[in-house]
């Protein structure tokens, strides 16, 4: 049976599915999701390693180290550079985090919380959402 939520990059090369409905979901304001989305901020989500399965494709992975301290890696796809994917995040096993953008219907999931606050720009605004200074604790 094909799973709920499908995903891939913008050239489509790289395609990924998953069933479970996730339930933390961050807009996280950061200077790191800033650097690698390109963006304001990065909208991601936490899906159980065991329950993602890539489809197709081949991801390359760039091994990076957050301001935290956290490693991790980020998977992008090698032809069209679309991120989609973070792996092997240090203190998460088990899990890897979406890019809410990869969704084929990005409209299923919403953000349940903010955070790296500190960081969010002037002129964007708080979502009535939980705001997290840093790392929700
Ligand atoms: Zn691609
Ligand atoms: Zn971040």
């Amino acid at each position: 049976m094909p799973k709920k939520y499908t995903a891939q990059c913008a050239c489509g090369a790289v395609k990924f599915a998953f069933d479970r409905d996730p339930t933390f979901v961050a807009n996280c304001h950061c200077n790191d999701c800033k650097r690698a989305s390109g963006g304001e901020m990065a909208t991601f989500f936490a899906v159980p390693a065991d329950d993602f399965d890539l489809l197709s494709g081949q991801p390359k992975a760039f091994h990076y180290v957050a301001n935290s301290g956290n490693g991790l890696d980020r998977n992008f796809c090698p032809d069209c550079g679309s991120r989609v994917f973070t792996s092997n995040l240090d203190g998460f096993p088990g899990a890897v985090f979406v890019q809410l953008g990869s969704l084929d219907r990005p409209d299923l999931i919403a953000p349940k919380l903010e955070m790296f606050t500190a960081r969010r720009l002037d002129w964007n605004r708080p979502l009535d959402l939980p705001q997290f200074d840093g790392m929700p604790n």
